[in-house]
Formats: structure tokens, sequence, C-alpha cells
């Protein structure tokens, strides 16, 4: 019988959801959805297969008070609505954090989500929201079985040197190391890098996921060599939100000299800084683009700055450059910015072919470039549908 998969990847202020079929492998869902603004004004879409806007029924009681716990709440009966006649077989989510127990997708029991918990400090902003997501489901349906996928994970495979820090060897055994994120979306990217790259996919390869949350890693083998995110999802490139590499001495001053806490210091590293600090208007790249504001433009200038700094940072791990991919909303969509990273890293042997780039073309460097520059959409969903079908498939539960 034809079943069903579903998909939540809630972050910190939204949760996007998919569902797919069990009896194929395709990577399109049956349905594709968001429900943005969680916190504030809750705005809920859905998609069909062909791309048709499916009826929000009861989501429409989402307000300002509602929280991730009330979102899936209505969400999970409305999917049950839409797919009424399709048993659900299991639910995956994306988890951010796995820390250094949990690499591979995992059948969550009451032990695993434990420790999931005992993690939430090092994510403060996404793990809570993960966990509550799996909360829901089992509140729901206690008897379908939830797989959890780490955005560490892909990370598992650097050696020792790439994720040390230089402190006291006591914290680095209590897990104080480099784990990186976005490790779902640098999966689908590698899975897919032999279709665009050929026989250079095993090669030095850098992926910029750029959205939001911005990443950078270098990959060998199509496996993670090395990246910019460290013990936290701050590290690393500038952000919409979030500060990105800063030199720690400013965490002592903010507490030192100016008396400020540590929720307080979060809450300014987290939420107030990055584009949002820096332009002082908005994280919003896309806003950012079409605004004269010197302020904006500086944001941007330092936003690209920095993600070509970062990307010579990683240059030393793989020994060189083969191609550079770009991803995420600011990576697929964002010709401007994809110029102006590229335009600091002439050196490096790298030209655009400016036409295919403003077209959003899937190969951006001009024939002659030493470095294969390409945009390519992520598609963390199907990471976690195909992880969903393999661990139930080696357990014994196939479709
Ligand atoms: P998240 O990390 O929340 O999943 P996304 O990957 O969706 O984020 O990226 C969101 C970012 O992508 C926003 O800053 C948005 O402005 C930017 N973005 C989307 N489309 C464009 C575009 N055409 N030009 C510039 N920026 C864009």
């Amino acid at each position: 019988m034809r079943r069903v998969f579903l998909t939540l990847n809630a972050g910190s202020s939204s949760l996007k959801f998919a569902v797919f079929d069990s009896d194929n492998s395709s990577t399109t869902p049956l349905t594709k959805g968001t429900i943005a603004g969680i916190g504030g004004t809750p705005v809920f879409s859905a998609r069909d297969t062909a791309g048709g806007a499916l009826d929000a029924g009861a989501m429409t009681a989402l307000d300002v008070a509602s929280d991730h716990e009330t979102v899936i709440a209505l969400l999970l009966p409305w999917l049950a609505n839409h797919f009424g006649g399709l048993p659900l077989l299991a639910v995956g989510h994306r988890v951010v954090h796995g820390g250094q127990h949990y690499r591979d997708p995992t059948l969550i029991s009451p032990s695993v989500l434990q420790y999931l918990e005992a993690l939430v400090p090092l994510a403060p902003l996404h793990q809570p929201h993960n966990i509550a997501a799996i909360r829901a489901v089992a509140k729901w349906r206690p008897d379908i079985p939830q797989i959890a996928c780490f955005d560490t994970g892909f990370h598992r495979s650097q050696n020792h040197l790439a994720q040390l820090f230089a402190l006291p060897r006591d914290l680095t055994d209590e897990g104080v190391i480099r784990y990186g994120f976005h490790g779902l979306s640098y999966d689908y990217i590698a899975s897919i890098l032999p279709n665009h790259l050929g026989d250079r996919a095993s090669g030095r390869v850098i992926v910029a996921h750029l959205g939001n949350g911005s990443s950078m890693c270098a990959m060998k083998d199509r496996k993670s060599v090395a990246t910019t995110m460290g013990f936290t999802a701050l590290d690393g490139l500038m952000m919409g939100r979030r500060c990105g590499a800063l030199d720690p001495g400013v965490v002592l001053y903010l507490m030192q000299a100016k008396g400020m806490a540590a929720p307080d210091i979060e809450t300014l590293l987290y939420k107030h800084s990055g584009l949002l600090g820096v332009s002082g208007m908005t994280n919003d790249m896309q806003v950012l683009q079409d605004s004269d504001n010197p302020h904006a433009q500086e944001a941007i200038a330092l936003f690209c700055y920095r993600a070509a700094s970062s990307l010579a940072g990683l240059l030393p791990a793989i020994g060189g450059l083969d191609a550079l991919v770009f991803t995420a909303g600011i990576g697929e969509n964002s010709a401007p910015i994809r110029k102006a990273i590229c335009d600091h890293l002439g050196w490096l042997g790298i030209t655009l072919d400016d036409a295919a780039n403003d077209r959003n073309a899937t190969r951006i460097s001009a024939a002659h470039s030493q470095v294969g520059v390409f945009a390519l959409p992520t598609n963390e969903e199907t990471v976690v549908a195909d992880a969903c079908r393999g661990l139930l498939t080696r357990a014994g539960k196939p479709e």
C-alpha cells in the first residue's frame, strides 16, 4: 500500500514541511510548505506537486501567540486531512546538533531525546524548536517512528586537527570542539556534484551555503574536510542576524566594561548582529540589495568581503580549488552577491560568465576560468526523506 513520510525542519521562526511518497525515491514531494513568522505574524503556504497552492483551512487559526508546538499541533491534522488516505510511515526531522555521539540518521527514543536536550546550550536558537517538533509529533501519534537527521553529521569525516580549538585539553575532552552545521544541505549538494562536475566532483570543492544562516564547507572526495561554523552556528561567515567569527575579546569587553549578562550577549550576537546589525535595517538580503542606504551597502560589502576571506581560510585544508558552488536563498538567487564574492577571488583563478551569473544559470564561470563556479539549489528535505527510507528498510520496517 502507498504510504508517506513527513519531513519537518523547525527553524527559529519558521517551520518547513514536506510529504514524500514512500513508494518511490522521487525528490519531488507530494506537498511542500512553510509556516514563516512564528512568534510574530505567522504566514502559512503549501503547494502540491504541480506547484498549485493548497487551501490553508484550519491553519488560518495561527496568530501572534502561536509557538512551534501550537503550529505543529495545527499542522499535523491539516496534513492528515490532505493525505487522509495515505498512512504515515515515519516523520523525519532536521536536527541541528547531534553532538559527539550522533552522526548518522537515528531513530528517536527517550534516551536519544534526552541526549539531544542536553545539547540545547550549544544551539539555543534551533535545537529547542527541533525538540518541540519531535515532542509535538509524539503527543499526536506516539506510534509513529521519528528519525533525527543531524546538521553536524556530515562534518564528522573531518580529521582531528580540523575539529580542534587551541584551548586547554580538558575542554576539548569535554566536547568543546568544532562541530560544523548545515550538514544536510552539504550532503545533498555532495550527492549531486557528479551530475554537474563530472570527475571534478571528487576534487577540491568549496560549497557556500548562503541563507539566513551562512557557512562554507571545503570538500575532497565529496566529504567534509573543513567548515566555517564551529562549536555553535555563530562562528564563521557574517549572517542575517548572527555576527559570525568574532574576537572573543569583544565578549569579555561586553561583560566587563559594559556589564552585560550572558542572555543579553546571546541576543546581541545571535539576533541583533550580522546584516541586520550593520545595516540597522533588516536581515533580508533582497531588501538590502534594493536599498541605496549607505549602511545597507556597507552590510552587503562586509558580507561579501568576509565570505571571500573565509573561503580563502579553508584552502589550506584542501590544497587549492577546483570548483565553487553557491547554494541556499542568497547563493542560489543573488547574482550581485555571487559576483561581489568572486571579484575578491580573481587571484584564485575564478572568472565569472556575467551573463550566465545574471540569469542564475547552473554553471556561472567563464569557459576559461580555472575554477568552475556553480549555483545549485539545495534540498535538505530530500536528504531527510532518503534517510527515513534507508533507516526503516534497515530496521526491517520497509513499505
Ligand atoms: P534560511 O536559512 O532561513 O533557510 P534561505 O536559505 O531561505 O534562509 O535564505 C534567505 C535569504 O535569501 C534572505 O536574506 C533573502 O533575502 C535571500 N534571498 C532570497 N532570494 C533572493 C534574491 N533574489 N536576491 C537576494 N537575496 C535573496
